[in-house]
Protein backbone atom coordinates (compact mmCIF):
# COMPACT_ATOMS: atom_id res chain seq x y z
CA UNK A 1 0.00 0.00 0.00
CA UNK A 2 1.43 3.26 -1.30
CA UNK A 3 0.72 6.21 1.99
CA UNK A 4 0.32 8.53 -0.75
CA UNK A 5 -2.87 6.55 -1.68
CA UNK A 6 -4.25 5.14 1.44
CA UNK A 7 -6.85 6.59 3.51
CA UNK A 8 -4.79 7.22 7.30
CA UNK A 9 -6.20 10.71 8.66
CA UNK A 10 -3.34 11.29 11.62
CA UNK A 11 -4.49 13.61 14.12
CA UNK A 12 -1.34 16.05 14.84
CA UNK A 13 -3.22 17.20 18.49
CA UNK A 14 -4.19 14.86 21.47
CA UNK A 15 -7.71 14.26 20.91
CA UNK A 16 -9.44 15.63 24.45
CA UNK A 17 -12.24 13.56 24.69
CA UNK A 18 -9.84 10.40 24.82
CA UNK A 19 -9.19 9.81 28.63
CA UNK A 20 -7.07 6.62 28.16
CA UNK A 21 -3.87 5.96 26.26
CA UNK A 22 -5.37 3.34 23.78
CA UNK A 23 -8.43 5.73 22.65
CA UNK A 24 -6.31 8.53 22.30
CA UNK A 25 -3.78 6.55 19.71
CA UNK A 26 -6.57 4.60 17.93
CA UNK A 27 -7.86 8.43 17.22
CA UNK A 28 -4.45 9.66 16.54
CA UNK A 29 -3.75 6.90 14.13
CA UNK A 30 -6.51 7.50 12.39
CA UNK A 31 -7.95 3.63 13.28
CA UNK A 32 -11.66 4.62 14.21
CA UNK A 33 -14.14 7.50 14.26
CA UNK A 34 -17.14 8.54 16.38
CA UNK A 35 -20.20 8.50 14.56
CA UNK A 36 -22.39 9.17 17.56
CA UNK A 37 -22.17 8.56 20.99
CA UNK A 38 -20.73 4.86 21.36
CA UNK A 39 -20.91 4.11 18.04
CA UNK A 40 -17.68 4.03 15.66
CA UNK A 41 -16.70 3.47 12.57
CA UNK A 42 -13.51 1.39 11.55
CA UNK A 43 -11.40 3.18 9.42
CA UNK A 44 -8.67 1.45 6.55
CA UNK A 45 -6.02 1.03 9.57
CA UNK A 46 -8.26 0.02 12.06
CA UNK A 47 -10.07 -2.43 9.98
CA UNK A 48 -6.90 -4.33 9.20
CA UNK A 49 -5.74 -4.78 12.78
CA UNK A 50 -9.96 -5.71 14.05
CA UNK A 51 -9.46 -8.00 11.12
CA UNK A 52 -6.44 -9.90 11.77
CA UNK A 53 -7.63 -9.90 15.35
CA UNK A 54 -10.66 -11.84 14.01
CA UNK A 55 -8.71 -14.31 11.79
CA UNK A 56 -6.44 -15.58 14.80
CA UNK A 57 -10.36 -15.72 17.19
CA UNK A 58 -11.51 -17.75 13.96
CA UNK A 59 -9.10 -19.82 13.40
CA UNK A 60 -8.83 -21.02 17.33
CA UNK A 61 -12.60 -21.38 17.07
CA UNK A 62 -12.56 -23.44 14.24
CA UNK A 63 -9.61 -25.84 15.78
CA UNK A 64 -11.78 -26.27 18.53
CA UNK A 65 -14.42 -27.71 16.49
CA UNK A 66 -16.81 -24.77 16.26
CA UNK A 67 -18.88 -24.13 13.39
CA UNK A 68 -19.26 -20.11 11.33
CA UNK A 69 -22.26 -19.12 10.72
CA UNK A 70 -24.04 -15.67 10.36
CA UNK A 71 -27.09 -14.38 12.37
CA UNK A 72 -28.67 -11.45 12.05
CA UNK A 73 -28.34 -7.88 13.62
CA UNK A 74 -32.43 -7.46 13.66
CA UNK A 75 -34.03 -10.04 15.50
CA UNK A 76 -38.13 -10.37 16.28
CA UNK A 77 -38.87 -9.85 20.16
CA UNK A 78 -41.23 -12.76 20.10
CA UNK A 79 -37.89 -15.06 20.40
CA UNK A 80 -37.13 -13.24 23.25
CA UNK A 81 -40.68 -13.44 24.97
CA UNK A 82 -40.33 -17.06 24.66
CA UNK A 83 -37.18 -16.73 26.95
CA UNK A 84 -38.58 -14.26 28.89
CA UNK A 85 -35.77 -12.30 28.35
CA UNK A 86 -37.80 -9.22 26.58
CA UNK A 87 -38.90 -7.80 29.51
CA UNK A 88 -35.91 -8.82 32.14
CA UNK A 89 -33.25 -7.30 29.59
CA UNK A 90 -34.20 -3.63 30.37
CA UNK A 91 -33.10 -0.47 28.73
CA UNK A 92 -29.63 -1.94 27.43
CA UNK A 93 -32.07 -3.36 24.89
CA UNK A 94 -32.35 -1.39 21.69
CA UNK A 95 -36.00 -2.12 20.87
CA UNK A 96 -37.62 -0.80 17.33
CA UNK A 97 -40.47 -1.59 15.37
CA UNK A 98 -40.95 -2.34 11.66
CA UNK A 99 -43.40 -0.54 9.23
CA UNK A 100 -46.21 -3.66 10.72
CA UNK A 101 -45.33 -2.03 13.89
CA UNK A 102 -43.45 -5.61 14.74
CA UNK A 103 -41.32 -5.65 17.99
CA UNK A 104 -37.99 -5.94 16.91
CA UNK A 105 -34.94 -5.43 18.67
CA UNK A 106 -31.00 -4.95 17.61
CA UNK A 107 -29.79 -8.14 19.52
CA UNK A 108 -27.10 -7.69 22.84
CA UNK A 109 -26.95 -11.31 22.57
CA UNK A 110 -27.91 -14.13 20.63
CA UNK A 111 -29.20 -17.24 22.65
CA UNK A 112 -32.53 -17.03 21.76
CA UNK A 113 -31.76 -17.14 18.29
CA UNK A 114 -29.13 -19.88 18.01
CA UNK A 115 -31.74 -21.96 20.25
CA UNK A 116 -34.27 -21.38 17.31
CA UNK A 117 -32.40 -22.29 14.55
CA UNK A 118 -30.65 -25.35 16.82
CA UNK A 119 -34.41 -26.58 17.48
CA UNK A 120 -35.36 -26.30 13.98
CA UNK A 121 -33.13 -28.95 12.67
CA UNK A 122 -31.48 -31.17 15.32
CA UNK A 123 -33.36 -33.92 16.67
CA UNK A 124 -31.28 -36.23 17.83
CA UNK A 125 -28.40 -37.07 19.93
CA UNK A 126 -26.26 -38.47 16.94
CA UNK A 127 -26.02 -34.76 15.62
CA UNK A 128 -24.69 -33.60 19.66
CA UNK A 129 -22.19 -32.22 19.77
CA UNK A 130 -22.70 -28.88 18.20
CA UNK A 131 -20.93 -25.74 18.67
CA UNK A 132 -22.11 -22.72 16.49
CA UNK A 133 -20.46 -19.29 16.20
CA UNK A 134 -19.90 -15.90 14.72
CA UNK A 135 -18.84 -12.90 14.46
CA UNK A 136 -21.14 -9.99 14.36
CA UNK A 137 -22.13 -6.36 15.46
CA UNK A 138 -23.75 -6.38 18.81
CA UNK A 139 -25.93 -3.38 20.25
CA UNK A 140 -25.99 -2.86 24.30
CA UNK A 141 -27.45 0.58 25.11
CA UNK A 142 -24.49 0.98 27.76
CA UNK A 143 -25.06 3.58 30.15
CA UNK A 144 -21.74 5.03 30.63
CA UNK A 145 -19.70 4.27 26.71
CA UNK A 146 -16.49 5.38 27.10
CA UNK A 147 -13.02 4.82 26.33
CA UNK A 148 -13.87 4.57 22.57
CA UNK A 149 -13.86 1.06 21.30
CA UNK A 150 -13.53 -0.49 24.73
CA UNK A 151 -17.14 -0.26 26.33
CA UNK A 152 -18.89 1.33 23.22
CA UNK A 153 -22.52 0.84 22.40
CA UNK A 154 -22.48 -1.07 19.16
CA UNK A 155 -19.79 -3.39 19.14
CA UNK A 156 -18.25 -6.68 17.66
CA UNK A 157 -18.78 -10.15 19.49
CA UNK A 158 -17.63 -13.54 18.55
CA UNK A 159 -20.11 -15.71 20.23
CA UNK A 160 -20.52 -19.31 20.39
CA UNK A 161 -23.40 -21.57 21.35
CA UNK A 162 -22.44 -25.03 22.08
CA UNK A 163 -25.33 -27.85 22.50
CA UNK A 164 -25.21 -31.33 24.40
CA UNK A 165 -26.95 -34.07 25.54
CA UNK A 166 -25.56 -34.17 29.14
CA UNK A 167 -23.80 -31.91 31.59
CA UNK A 168 -20.89 -33.83 30.96
CA UNK A 169 -20.46 -33.39 27.60
CA UNK A 170 -21.31 -29.81 28.13
CA UNK A 171 -18.52 -29.19 30.45
CA UNK A 172 -15.83 -30.87 27.97
CA UNK A 173 -17.51 -28.66 25.67
CA UNK A 174 -17.21 -25.66 27.77
CA UNK A 175 -13.74 -26.84 28.31
CA UNK A 176 -12.74 -26.79 24.54
CA UNK A 177 -13.79 -23.45 24.96
CA UNK A 178 -12.07 -22.32 27.86
CA UNK A 179 -8.56 -24.07 26.15
CA UNK A 180 -9.33 -21.87 22.66
CA UNK A 181 -9.56 -18.87 24.70
CA UNK A 182 -6.31 -19.30 26.05
CA UNK A 183 -4.36 -19.85 22.88
CA UNK A 184 -6.44 -17.00 21.06
CA UNK A 185 -5.36 -14.52 23.55
CA UNK A 186 -1.67 -15.64 23.59
CA UNK A 187 -1.41 -15.67 19.91
CA UNK A 188 -3.10 -11.95 20.07
CA UNK A 189 0.30 -10.84 22.44
CA UNK A 190 -1.88 -11.22 25.39
CA UNK A 191 -1.95 -12.77 28.96
CA UNK A 192 -5.45 -13.48 29.48
CA UNK A 193 -6.19 -14.99 33.21
CA UNK A 194 -9.33 -16.77 33.71
CA UNK A 195 -11.32 -15.37 36.49
CA UNK A 196 -14.36 -17.41 38.17
CA UNK A 197 -17.20 -15.09 37.36
CA UNK A 198 -20.70 -14.05 37.92
CA UNK A 199 -23.34 -15.43 35.62
CA UNK A 200 -25.43 -12.07 35.13
CA UNK A 201 -28.50 -11.95 33.23
CA UNK A 202 -27.45 -14.81 30.52
CA UNK A 203 -28.05 -16.98 33.89
CA UNK A 204 -26.34 -20.55 34.65
CA UNK A 205 -23.57 -21.77 37.03
CA UNK A 206 -20.18 -22.17 35.39
CA UNK A 207 -18.69 -19.22 34.35
CA UNK A 208 -15.09 -17.54 33.52
CA UNK A 209 -14.70 -14.19 32.82
CA UNK A 210 -10.98 -13.70 30.77
CA UNK A 211 -9.00 -10.71 31.65
CA UNK A 212 -5.88 -8.88 31.04
CA UNK A 213 -4.47 -7.05 33.59
CA UNK A 214 -4.15 -3.38 32.93
CA UNK A 215 -4.43 -0.28 34.76
CA UNK A 216 -6.77 1.38 32.94
CA UNK A 217 -8.82 -1.31 33.26
CA UNK A 218 -12.62 -1.04 34.25
CA UNK A 219 -12.59 -4.43 36.57
CA UNK A 220 -10.96 -5.07 39.87
CA UNK A 221 -9.34 -8.41 40.55
CA UNK A 222 -7.62 -10.46 42.61
CA UNK A 223 -5.24 -13.45 41.69
CA UNK A 224 -2.26 -16.02 42.00
CA UNK A 225 0.82 -13.83 40.61
CA UNK A 226 2.14 -17.56 39.53
CA UNK A 227 -0.65 -17.20 36.47
CA UNK A 228 1.35 -14.91 34.97
CA UNK A 229 3.95 -17.42 34.34
CA UNK A 230 1.90 -20.39 33.05
CA UNK A 231 2.09 -21.97 30.26
CA UNK A 232 -0.76 -21.86 27.52
CA UNK A 233 -1.58 -25.31 25.84
CA UNK A 234 0.42 -25.82 22.71
CA UNK A 235 -0.33 -26.54 18.89
CA UNK A 236 -0.97 -30.35 20.24
CA UNK A 237 -3.46 -29.53 22.16
CA UNK A 238 -6.01 -32.66 21.30
CA UNK A 239 -9.58 -30.95 21.35
CA UNK A 240 -11.47 -33.96 21.68
CA UNK A 241 -9.26 -35.64 24.58
CA UNK A 242 -11.78 -35.35 27.71
CA UNK A 243 -9.21 -35.43 30.29
CA UNK A 244 -6.54 -33.26 28.05
CA UNK A 245 -8.96 -30.51 28.13
CA UNK A 246 -10.05 -31.11 31.82
CA UNK A 247 -6.08 -31.15 32.98
CA UNK A 248 -5.83 -27.68 30.92
CA UNK A 249 -9.10 -26.53 33.05
CA UNK A 250 -7.87 -27.77 36.79
CA UNK A 251 -4.63 -26.37 36.10
CA UNK A 252 -5.66 -22.53 34.91
CA UNK A 253 -8.46 -22.79 37.66
CA UNK A 254 -6.09 -24.45 40.60
CA UNK A 255 -4.86 -20.87 42.20
CA UNK A 256 -7.12 -18.41 43.44
CA UNK A 257 -8.32 -15.47 40.88
CA UNK A 258 -11.84 -13.56 41.00
CA UNK A 259 -12.79 -10.10 39.90
CA UNK A 260 -14.76 -8.00 42.60
CA UNK A 261 -18.16 -9.56 41.88
CA UNK A 262 -17.21 -13.28 43.32
CA UNK A 263 -13.94 -12.08 45.68
CA UNK A 264 -13.45 -14.02 48.75
CA UNK A 265 -11.70 -12.11 50.71
CA UNK A 266 -10.77 -14.74 53.26
CA UNK A 267 -9.83 -17.38 50.28
CA UNK A 268 -7.21 -14.35 49.11
CA UNK A 269 -6.15 -14.34 52.15
CA UNK A 270 -4.74 -17.87 52.42
CA UNK A 271 -2.71 -16.97 49.25
CA UNK A 272 0.94 -16.01 50.81
CA UNK A 273 1.44 -12.40 51.06
CA UNK A 274 4.19 -11.93 48.05
CA UNK A 275 2.25 -14.32 45.78
CA UNK A 276 -1.04 -12.24 45.67
CA UNK A 277 -1.86 -9.77 43.06
CA UNK A 278 -4.44 -7.12 42.99
CA UNK A 279 -4.86 -5.11 40.28
CA UNK A 280 -7.02 -3.30 37.65
CA UNK A 281 -8.32 -5.41 34.58
CA UNK A 282 -10.18 -5.60 31.00
CA UNK A 283 -12.52 -8.58 30.28
CA UNK A 284 -11.87 -9.74 27.20
CA UNK A 285 -13.89 -12.65 27.07
CA UNK A 286 -16.25 -14.56 28.97
CA UNK A 287 -17.10 -17.99 28.81
CA UNK A 288 -20.66 -19.34 30.62
CA UNK A 289 -22.22 -23.05 30.59
CA UNK A 290 -26.18 -22.59 31.78
CA UNK A 291 -27.44 -25.69 31.19
CA UNK A 292 -30.75 -26.67 30.25
CA UNK A 293 -32.51 -22.91 31.12
CA UNK A 294 -32.71 -21.55 27.48
CA UNK A 295 -33.28 -25.39 26.16
CA UNK A 296 -36.38 -25.54 28.45
CA UNK A 297 -37.66 -22.43 27.93
CA UNK A 298 -37.61 -22.76 24.54
CA UNK A 299 -38.28 -26.45 23.87
CA UNK A 300 -34.76 -27.75 22.73
CA UNK A 301 -34.38 -31.20 22.81
CA UNK A 302 -33.40 -34.26 21.48
CA UNK A 303 -33.63 -37.51 21.33
CA UNK A 304 -31.14 -39.87 23.31
CA UNK A 305 -29.59 -43.17 22.95
CA UNK A 306 -32.49 -44.19 25.53
CA UNK A 307 -35.34 -43.34 22.84
CA UNK A 308 -36.39 -40.45 25.16
CA UNK A 309 -36.07 -36.72 24.91
CA UNK A 310 -33.95 -34.88 26.67
CA UNK A 311 -33.52 -30.82 26.72
CA UNK A 312 -30.32 -29.86 25.61
CA UNK A 313 -27.57 -28.68 27.73
CA UNK A 314 -25.94 -25.52 26.70
CA UNK A 315 -23.08 -22.92 27.10
CA UNK A 316 -22.07 -19.39 25.20
CA UNK A 317 -19.07 -18.15 24.65
CA UNK A 318 -17.97 -14.58 23.80
CA UNK A 319 -14.97 -12.66 22.57
CA UNK A 320 -15.13 -8.49 22.35
CA UNK A 321 -12.82 -8.08 19.19
CA UNK A 322 -13.25 -4.46 19.14
CA UNK A 323 -12.51 -4.23 22.90
CA UNK A 324 -9.74 -6.48 22.00
CA UNK A 325 -7.86 -3.97 19.68
CA UNK A 326 -7.94 -1.05 22.41
CA UNK A 327 -6.81 -4.02 24.86
CA UNK A 328 -3.52 -4.74 22.96
CA UNK A 329 -2.53 -1.09 22.99
CA UNK A 330 -2.88 -0.68 26.75
CA UNK A 331 -0.61 -3.97 26.91
CA UNK A 332 1.66 -2.69 24.04
CA UNK A 333 2.87 0.91 23.56
CA UNK A 334 5.24 3.60 24.71
CA UNK A 335 5.36 7.80 24.06
CA UNK A 336 5.64 7.27 20.92
CA UNK A 337 2.55 5.47 19.75
CA UNK A 338 1.46 1.47 19.42
CA UNK A 339 3.75 -1.49 19.18
CA UNK A 340 1.54 -3.66 17.49
CA UNK A 341 2.41 -7.54 18.17
CA UNK A 342 3.62 -9.22 15.02
CA UNK A 343 0.10 -10.93 14.60
CA UNK A 344 -1.74 -8.40 14.74
CA UNK A 345 0.09 -5.65 13.23
CA UNK A 346 -2.02 -3.30 9.95
CA UNK A 347 1.17 -3.82 8.13
CA UNK A 348 4.01 -6.15 8.91
CA UNK A 349 6.60 -3.59 7.30
CA UNK A 350 6.93 -0.03 6.91
CA UNK A 351 9.17 1.46 3.76
CA UNK A 352 10.21 5.11 4.62
CA UNK A 353 11.52 7.01 1.76
CA UNK A 354 12.84 9.89 3.39
CA UNK A 355 13.39 11.91 0.39
CA UNK A 356 10.53 11.21 -2.12
CA UNK A 357 11.61 13.12 -5.37
CA UNK A 358 15.16 11.94 -5.32
CA UNK A 359 16.08 9.09 -7.87
CA UNK A 360 18.31 6.94 -6.03
CA UNK A 361 15.33 6.56 -2.53
CA UNK A 362 12.83 6.42 -5.12
CA UNK A 363 14.00 3.03 -7.01
CA UNK A 364 15.44 2.18 -3.82
CA UNK A 365 12.13 2.21 -1.96
CA UNK A 366 10.29 0.93 -4.99
CA UNK A 367 12.41 -2.30 -5.64
CA UNK A 368 11.88 -3.07 -1.75
CA UNK A 369 8.15 -2.59 -1.39
CA UNK A 370 8.20 -4.52 -4.93
CA UNK A 371 10.23 -7.26 -3.22
CA UNK A 372 8.54 -8.02 -0.27
CA UNK A 373 4.98 -7.43 -1.42
CA UNK A 374 6.07 -10.10 -3.58
CA UNK A 375 7.08 -12.12 -1.01
CA UNK A 376 3.43 -11.95 0.70
CA UNK A 377 4.32 -9.12 2.84
CA UNK A 378 1.89 -6.39 4.03
CA UNK A 379 3.98 -3.24 3.16
CA UNK A 380 3.12 0.34 3.67
CA UNK A 381 5.32 2.82 1.70
CA UNK A 382 5.53 5.92 2.81
CA UNK A 383 5.74 7.18 -0.68
CA UNK A 384 4.37 10.96 0.72
CA UNK A 385 6.34 14.47 0.66
CA UNK A 386 6.44 14.39 4.32
CA UNK A 387 9.29 15.68 5.75
CA UNK A 388 11.72 12.90 7.13
CA UNK A 389 10.53 13.76 10.84
CA UNK A 390 7.08 13.41 9.90
CA UNK A 391 7.53 10.38 8.84
CA UNK A 392 9.57 8.74 11.47
CA UNK A 393 7.15 9.94 13.83
CA UNK A 394 3.84 8.66 11.73
CA UNK A 395 5.57 5.22 11.39
CA UNK A 396 6.35 5.15 15.05
CA UNK A 397 2.64 6.15 16.27
CA UNK A 398 0.94 3.10 13.77
CA UNK A 399 3.31 0.73 15.51
CA UNK A 400 4.17 -1.17 12.26
CA UNK A 401 6.85 -3.76 13.71
CA UNK A 402 9.74 -3.37 11.22
CA UNK A 403 10.73 0.42 9.34
CA UNK A 404 12.78 0.03 6.71
CA UNK A 405 14.36 3.45 6.60
CA UNK A 406 15.92 5.14 2.79
CA UNK A 407 18.01 8.32 3.12
CA UNK A 408 20.02 9.65 0.12
CA UNK A 409 23.10 9.22 2.04
CA UNK A 410 22.84 5.46 2.92
CA UNK A 411 21.75 5.09 -0.62
CA UNK A 412 24.80 6.39 -2.12
CA UNK A 413 26.27 3.69 -0.51
CA UNK A 414 23.60 1.29 -1.77
CA UNK A 415 22.64 0.42 2.24
CA UNK A 416 19.62 1.58 4.00
CA UNK A 417 18.27 1.20 8.25
CA UNK A 418 16.12 -1.45 9.17
CA UNK A 419 14.41 -0.10 12.36
CA UNK A 420 12.76 -2.22 15.34
CA UNK A 421 10.06 -1.03 16.41
CA UNK A 422 9.77 -2.37 20.08
CA UNK A 423 13.07 -1.85 20.84
CA UNK A 424 14.23 0.94 19.19
CA UNK A 425 17.22 -0.68 17.41
CA UNK A 426 18.32 0.56 14.07
CA UNK A 427 20.81 -1.70 11.95
CA UNK A 428 22.37 -0.33 8.36
CA UNK A 429 22.72 -3.18 6.09
CA UNK A 430 23.15 -3.55 1.99
CA UNK A 431 19.38 -3.37 0.63
CA UNK A 432 19.68 -6.98 -0.67
CA UNK A 433 20.21 -8.07 2.92
CA UNK A 434 17.17 -6.08 4.05
CA UNK A 435 15.26 -8.13 1.74
CA UNK A 436 16.78 -11.06 2.76
CA UNK A 437 15.96 -10.61 6.27
CA UNK A 438 12.27 -10.63 5.88
CA UNK A 439 11.75 -12.81 2.23
CA UNK A 440 13.81 -16.13 3.78
P1 LIG B 1 -18.96 -5.84 30.67
O1 LIG B 1 -18.98 -6.49 32.03
O2 LIG B 1 -17.60 -5.31 30.29
O3 LIG B 1 -20.07 -4.86 30.46
P2 LIG B 1 -20.42 -8.06 29.76
O4 LIG B 1 -20.08 -8.97 30.87
O5 LIG B 1 -21.73 -7.39 29.74
O6 LIG B 1 -19.25 -6.98 29.63
P3 LIG B 1 -20.57 -10.28 27.94
O7 LIG B 1 -22.02 -10.41 27.80
O8 LIG B 1 -19.85 -11.23 28.80
O9 LIG B 1 -20.19 -8.79 28.37
O10 LIG B 1 -19.95 -10.17 26.49
C1 LIG B 1 -18.85 -10.95 26.00
C2 LIG B 1 -17.69 -10.06 25.58
O11 LIG B 1 -18.12 -9.01 24.70
C3 LIG B 1 -17.04 -9.32 26.73
O12 LIG B 1 -16.11 -10.16 27.37
C4 LIG B 1 -16.37 -8.17 26.02
O13 LIG B 1 -15.13 -8.59 25.46
C5 LIG B 1 -17.33 -7.86 24.90
N1 LIG B 1 -18.18 -6.70 25.25
C6 LIG B 1 -19.27 -6.70 26.04
N2 LIG B 1 -19.81 -5.48 26.12
C7 LIG B 1 -19.04 -4.66 25.35
C8 LIG B 1 -19.09 -3.27 25.02
N3 LIG B 1 -20.03 -2.48 25.49
N4 LIG B 1 -18.14 -2.79 24.19
C9 LIG B 1 -17.18 -3.58 23.69
N5 LIG B 1 -17.09 -4.89 23.96
C10 LIG B 1 -17.99 -5.44 24.79
MG1 LIG C 1 -19.16 -10.54 30.87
Amino acid sequence: MRLSRYFMPILKENPKEAEIVSHRLMLRAGMIRQQSQGIYSWLPLGKRVLDKVNAIIRDEQNRAGAIELSMPTLQSAELWQESGRYDAYGKEMLRIKDRQDRPMLYGPTNEEMVTDIFRSSVKSYKDLPLNLYHIQLKFRDEIRPRFGTMRSREFMMKDAYSFDLTREGAEHSYNKMFAAYLRTFDRLGLRAIPMRADTGPIGGNLSHEFIILADTGESEVFCHKDFVGFDVPDDRTDFDSVEGLKSIFDKWTSLYAATSEMHDEAAFNAVPEGERLSARGIEVGHIFYFGTKYSEAMGAKVQGPDGKEHFVHMGSYGIGPTRLVPAIIEASHDDNGIIWPASVAPFDIVVINMKAGDQACDDTCELIYAALTKAGKDVLYDDTDDRAGTKFATADLIGVPVQIIAGPRAVANGEVEVKDRKTGARETMTIEAAINRFVA
